[in-house]
């Protein structure tokens, strides 16, 4: 019997595994692939506040960036520069690969090509090179991922919606300090080009329907081959109930993903350092149902549920926004004192902060109000 079983060596239950065997609770980590950080699931854009949440050294980053690129299908431009390092691009086979040996290094076991199934509060089963086996824990978490099974057996329910996203990493000249974004690309979400070097793009998009269309039309812009194809899910909303006896959801599985840039990372790692800190406090008193569990999500939602729901409206805005409306907003919003505004409050990760101060300039009420503001100052409340 284990304190704690981890079932998911990404990055989100490499962080709960490392945590929990650093707080001395006898831990087991489960990865269904015999390797950690294999199929590549992501862009590897991440913000610095995201990266250092990974607690870990700088060998897979492969570029720093400052700023971005907007770029509207009709011709308009924004970039925005902070001077200063932004974000950093990654790799994230090595990311995770460094994650996971920290969990290993801290004490936790790890057993890959193994699948974990849910049987009940505290019991799981396994399938894996080791045969069959049922494993016993006092608590679980669950980080398997934006297709959760242990969510979906526990009866926590599926995602409300899932973005699918397609990605090819290709050579082409830029400047490697922006980012690229061009909404147009995919009208219910957008098109990134990030920059691994000077000369390497990562060129991608996600949305929910036509992406083979939508990719192969945004990829002709770049004409070349890919070396490295990424596609996966991006689920978007948090899961109605995220924690049950003996159960803890995590990260995509749970749903914790910004549903502004569809970034899973950094509100990933920060909900295993809540749930790892619900699972000490509920061993300490010896509680571990459902009720005593409930302060996982109490922890979640007071660090970044308000932003969350925040970028809900903001992704269910861009839904609604048509080119033209891309257009002018691009066109608005580069005006130099606002983008002065955008570099000194940006942040990739809670985006509330950058939108009180922009709700409050009069020059860009009519904007808001096009796109729909009632709802976004209701979320603010
Ligand atoms: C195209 C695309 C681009 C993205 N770009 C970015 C980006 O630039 N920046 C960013 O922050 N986020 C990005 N994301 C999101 C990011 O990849 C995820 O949020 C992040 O990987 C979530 O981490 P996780 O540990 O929760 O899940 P995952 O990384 O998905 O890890 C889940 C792990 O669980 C394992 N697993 C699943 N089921 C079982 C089981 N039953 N038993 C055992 N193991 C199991 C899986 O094999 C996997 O290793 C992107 C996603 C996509 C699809």
């Amino acid at each position: 019997m284990y304190d704690i079983v981890v079932v998911g060596a990404g990055p989100v239950g490499a962080t709960a595994a490392r945590l929990s065997a650093e707080a001395g609770l006898s831990t087991l980590l489960i990865e269904e692939h015999a390797t950690i950080g294999h199929p590549v699931q992501c862009a590897g854009l991440l913000s610095s506040s995201a990266f250092a949440e990974c607690e870990v050294g700088h060998s897979s980053v492969l570029n720093t960036v400052s700023g971005a690129r907007f770029v509207s299908g009709r011709g308009s431009e924004l970039t925005f520069d902070a001077k200063e390092t932004k974000a950093c691009v990654v790799d994230r086979t090595l990311l995770d690969r460094e994650m996971g040996k920290a969990a290993a290094d801290a004490g936790a076991e790890v057993r890959l090509k193994t699948r974990a199934e849910w049987l009940g509060p505290g019991l799981l089963k396994t399938r894996g090179i080791r045969g069959g086996e049922e494993i016993g824990c006092r608590i679980c978490i669950a980080a398997d991922g934006a297709r959760s099974g242990i969510a979906r057996s526990a009866g926590l329910g599926r995602h409300r919606l899932v973005l699918g996203g397609i990605q090819a990493e290709i050579p082409h000249e830029c400047d490697p300090r922006f980012v690229e974004l061009h909404p147009d690309a995919s009208p219910d979400f957008f098109g990134w080009v990030i920059p691994v070097s000077s000369s390497r793009v990562r060129v991608g998009l996600a949305g929910r329907a036509d992406l083979p269309a939508r990719f192969e039309a945004f990829i002709r812009n770049y004409a070349a081959s890919s070396i490295h194809c990424v596609t996966g899910a991006i689920p978007l909303g948090p899961l109605e109930q995220t924690y049950a006896d003996r159960l803890m959801i995590c990260g995509d599985a749970a749903g914790l993903v910004k549903p502004t840039s569809g970034g899973g990372i950094y509100t990933g790692i920060r909900s295993a350092r809540h749930a790892v800190a619900t699972a000490v406090r509920a061993f300490e008193v010896g509680n571990t149902t459902a009720e005593a569990l409930y302060t996982y999500e109490r922890l979640w939602k007071a660090d970044m549920g308000r932003d969350l729901a925040l970028g809900m409206q903001i992704y269910q805005m861009r839904c609604r926004m048509t080119g033209d409306d891309v257009d002018h907003a691009i066109r608005t919003l580069s005006d130099p004192e606002v983008l002065k505004i955008i570099v000194e409050e940006g942040d990739m990760d809670r985006p509330g902060k950058l939108i009180r101060r922009l709700l409050f300039r009069p020059d860009l009420l009519p904007l808001f109000g096009r796109l729909g503001i009632m709802q976004l100052l209701r979320s603010l409340q």
